[in-house]
């Protein structure tokens, strides 16, 4: 008796919780997907400022959060009250509850399950997926490979070309190339050769990208990551919003409608490192990719956009009395730069000289020694990644005014919000399987 009410009121809190998701005439051709890896509402809150009080623009994201569908985002995993990318990505990707560092796999660890990108595909859409990470990394791979755990890129790549994913770019080169062509495979394959065979145009710069036609695209830019946007200037590595633009353009050839999944995949990478103006300099491009993909739809309102994220990273906040966005302006580089450029034993005034030289900030003596002893990092290595990177961003608290609680993933809710047919489901309090089934019902819907 005790367990039927239990179950009765269970039943009466998840209908509460959960708006319907069906009844809504959404009738998408396409879908453009877009996720801010680690893009919790502090990164959001934070570029929005910056974008306002610094460049005097608005952000693209807020201009569809003012269409009105906007929902907030739960994003447990199953065996997880913290997710990350790999199971959130195949939530999203599936619809199903999925265990942590999984790729689309049902829980016994080998039963594939299928994503919203294969069903696309059965419906002859095409089909692309980019980020600014490696296109091997958790998010893209959630959509075209299922493997029983994330670190098996190499895999991956060869699942994501056999899928036959007509568009996809990004970083991480290296689990396509064999170990003694540099890469990281131990099977001998040049999957960038086994592409060109299976027809794809095979390119790794801005410039090849600008003259790509069409076809089938493989786009590595890095052997690893790509750049930080903040980096970038020094590469020859297209932006998200250049990879977005040429993908929409080759996926919309098809007259069936397209699946396209866009990440910007290093805003994550930047929170875990407590790199304020990375994060904000990230947060910023993938704002101008989801520019790119709002323009889209307002020229093909048969077009479904969903704009959200996958957890939040580090615990990003802007520190009232302390904030300087101009200071954040001033930032030359990424903390990967810094932290290569401290080493690993470096003196106060290395830190000092480090610190002027690409942050633009004179620190003290004494906080030059707090970066060196570390002692937030000694006492806890497993919360802290980045050794000396936490030290670093706490005494630039009182010169940047934003603080990190750690460099892990926070239990913080996201927001999902979109345009286009489909997005009228995106309000109230939703979980991130249920935008699975929000992408499948606009496809179904459609005449
Ligand atoms: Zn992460």
């Amino acid at each position: 008796m005790r367990y039927r009410i239990r179950s009765a009121a269970l039943f009466l809190l998840i209908s509460s919780l959960f708006l319907p998701l069906s009844g809504f005439a959404g009738q998408a051709k396409n879908i453009i997907l877009m996720i801010g890896d680690g893009m919790g509402p502090g990164q959001f809150a934070a570029a929005w400022l910056y974008s306002n009080k610094i460049l005097n623009k608005e952000l693209r994201m807020v201009e569809v959060m003012k269409g009105g569908r906007t929902a907030f985002l739960a994003n447990g995993a199953a065996d997880a009250i913290v997710t990350e990318s790999a199971a959130a990505a195949s939530q999203i990707a599936t619809g199903m509850m999925m265990t942590t560092g999984t790729i689309s796999m049902a829980a016994d660890g080998k039963t594939p399950v299928k994503t919203i990108l294969e069903i696309a595909k059965d419906r002859g859409m095409a089909t692309g997926l980019v980020t600014t990470s490696g296109i091997t990394d958790a998010t893209p791979a959630a959509f075209a490979a299922h493997v029983a755990h994330r670190s098996d890129e190499t895999a991956v790549a060869d699942q994501e070309l056999r899928a036959g994913v007509e568009v996809l770019m990004g970083g991480r080169k290296q689990f396509f190339l064999s170990e003694v062509a540099a890469g990281k495979r131990k099977d001998g394959r040049n999957l960038l050769d086994e592409a060109r065979a299976a027809g794809y145009v095979v390119i790794d710069t801005a410039d090849e990208l600008k003259r790509v036609e069409g076809g089938k695209v493989l786009g590595l830019f890095n052997m690893g990551n790509m750049a930080y946007e903040i980096d970038r200037g020094a590469t020859a590595e297209p932006s998200l919003a250049e990879m977005t633009t040429k993908t929409l353009q080759i996926l919309s050839r098809n007259p069936k409608g397209f699946f396209a999944m866009i990440e910007g995949g290093r805003i994550d990478h930047a929170a875990h490192q407590n790199d304020a103006a990375g994060t904000i300099r990230e947060t910023l491009a993938f704002d101008e990719a989801v520019g790119v993909g709002l323009d889209f739809q307002r020229k093909n309102p048969d077009t479904l956009v969903i704009v959200t994220a996958d957890h939040e990273t580090g615990g990003m906040a802007i520190i009232g009395n302390s904030v300087d966005l101009a200071a954040i302006r001033k930032v030359q580089a990424s903390f990967e730069v810094v932290a290569d450029a401290l080493g690993m034993n470096p003196t106060p005034e290395k830190v000092r000289e480090v610190v002027k030289r690409y942050l633009a900030v004179e620190i003290t003596d004494d906080e030059a020694k707090m970066v060196t002893c570390d002692p937030i990092w000694k006492l806890g290595p497993h919360n802290y990644a980045y050794p000396m990177m936490h030290s670093l961003a706490f005494v630039l608290r009182p010169y940047l005014g934003v603080g990190w609680v750690s460099q892990t993933h926070i239990a913080s809710l996201l927001l999902a919000f979109g345009s286009g047919p489909g997005s009228e489901a995106l309000v109230g309090f939703r979980h991130n399987t249920e935008l699975f089934q929000i992408m499948k019902n606009a496809l179904e819907e459609r005449k």
